[in-house]
């Protein structure tokens, strides 16, 4: 089991553990649930969807990375496909708190480099800030998500966000979540490179148009993408480079120990991500960062 569960493991319930003991239990374990093992940890721990994802919390906070805060956050996001993604949040010393990643953006995020194609509900252990309300509603679930939290009621977005901003007062261009492909193209034969523009391709970025994505590769050459996730208010923006980070720490990935990071985006976008991923990545001791562009 990797460390970041030792100390909330003796917090769950004995029948609770031994359902999850096969898949927890393992260290390479990627911080998500497949439909298939929730349906056998259901069975064994006689928990229903609802109170699966509550008693999971602990163990997504636990994946928290709060060395400013100390305020250990964890959701819980349930795909479609019956799947549950385990979201944290993240943040940064040494640049400043706009780059700080919320659980919920951590689990909804996670689902998407997962290919999670819609989300049916996300439990949070504490309410949704205003920022993750805005966030949310970029889903192609709509206001219609639902939102638990513990001892309240089942809610949904649209509960949280009463007389909504949101896609539909912008554009009818494809919504966070939404299979998209730009088909941007880069003749460089170099893995990171590719990895980081099939990121950029994937990206949602329907307001400004300017798509990017990141590719990070770790002392131990593993790859880690990330895609931009704009947001119709703007401000809630996810960077493609924040997107990777949640990736490689939900696969128990070490963020200090980027070797590489190459960022694709395009060379006449509107904005870009150029400066906030290069001083982030400083910051987190990463030395050979690249940019290239379609
Ligand atoms: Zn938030």
């Amino acid at each position: 089991m990797q460390a970041r569960f030792h100390a909330i493991w003796s917090e769950i319930t004995p029948k609770l553990q031994k359902a999850l003991l096969p898949y927890i239990g393992n260290d390479d374990f990627p911080a998500m649930l497949t439909a298939e093992q929730v349906e056998s940890i259901k069975q064994s721990s006689e928990f229903d969807d609802q109170a699966l994802a509550l008693a999971l919390l602990p163990l997504s906070a636990a994946c928290s990375l709060a060395p400013i805060s100390h305020f250990y956050v964890g959701a819980i996001a349930r795909g479609e496909s019956g799947n549950l993604y385990f979201g944290a949040n993240m943040e940064f010393t040494g640049v400043p708190l706009q780059q700080t990643v919320h659980a919920e953006q951590s689990a909804i995020t996670h689902a998407w480099l997962h290919g999670e194609k819609k989300l049916v509900s996300i439990t949070i252990n504490y309410s949704p800030c205003g920022h993750c309300r805005q966030f949310m509603n970029e889903l192609n679930s709509g206001t219609q998500l639902e939102v638990y939290l513990p001892n309240r009621p089942r809610l949904t977005l649209a509960d949280y966000l009463p007389e909504a901003f949101g896609p539909g007062d912008l554009t009818d261009t494809p919504l966070l979540l939404d299979t998209v492909n730009h088909g941007y193209q880069l003749a460089i034969s170099d893995e990171l490179v590719q990895a980081g523009l099939a990121a950029a391709n994937r990206s949602h970025a329907p307001y400004s148009q300017s798509h990017s994505g990141i590719a990070l590769q770790d002392e131990q050459g593993k790859i880690y993408t990330g895609r931009y996730a704009e947001n119709a208010a703007f401000n809630p923006s996810l960077p493609p480079l924040q997107a990777a980070l949640i990736f490689m720490n939900m696969a128990g990935g070490n963020c200090q120990s980027i070797k590489r990071a190459v960022l694709v985006e395009g060379e006449n976008n509107h904005l870009s991500q150029w400066n906030a991923t290069e001083s982030t990545l400083t910051a987190l001791g990463c030395t050979k960062i690249q940019r290239y562009t379609f």
